[in-house]
């Protein structure tokens, strides 16, 4: 199974600039459920794993990139989770969706939790463009299947 290739698009953290490689059914997934088009392009909430800071991220267009699995990080290594956090306007039930990749996450939710303890918003934003309540209050989560 070594040889096959994973398909992978680049989304990149507006807030650090760094650009973090998912596999495409994650965004696939992500996409579904919350997203917004902008003249830049699709942007999704992102939480940057390399910043802590949630973001609406682009997702870059183009051509899907196929990678040798061996030069991808293995993705039993990655946790991939949907996290659902309230908007800062009470009254709209229309929370913000955001892709959470969590590295060494062996325990379904374990690592996430704590994680997001050090999470800042910059401009992750529910659907209705508020930005998020604050402090930041984590609700539903889901692990996505890779
Ligand atoms: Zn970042
Ligand atoms: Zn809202």
């Amino acid at each position: 199974m070594d040889d096959l290739a994973v398909f992978v698009r680049n989304v990149q953290c507006s807030n650090c600039g760094g650009q973090t490689a998912l596999p495409d059914t994650i965004l696939e997934q992500t996409i579904q459920r919350q997203s917004v088009w902008t003249e830049a392009g699709r942007q999704v909430n992102f939480a940057c794993p390399g910043c802590n800071t949630l973001t609406r991220s682009l997702v870059f267009p183009g051509a899907l990139l196929a990678l040798p699995k061996g030069l991808y990080r293995d993705p039993d290594d990655l946790g991939f989770y949907l996290v659902s956090l309230p908007c800062e306007n009470k009254d709209c039930e229309s929370p913000a969706i955001v892709l959470a990749a969590v590295k060494y996450d062996k325990e379904p939710g374990i690592v996430l939790v704590e994680v997001a303890r050090h999470w800042r918003n910059r401009s992750a934003q529910c659907p209705k463009e508020h930005l998020l309540k604050e402090p930041l209050e984590m609700g539903n989560w889901l692990r996505l299947p890779k």
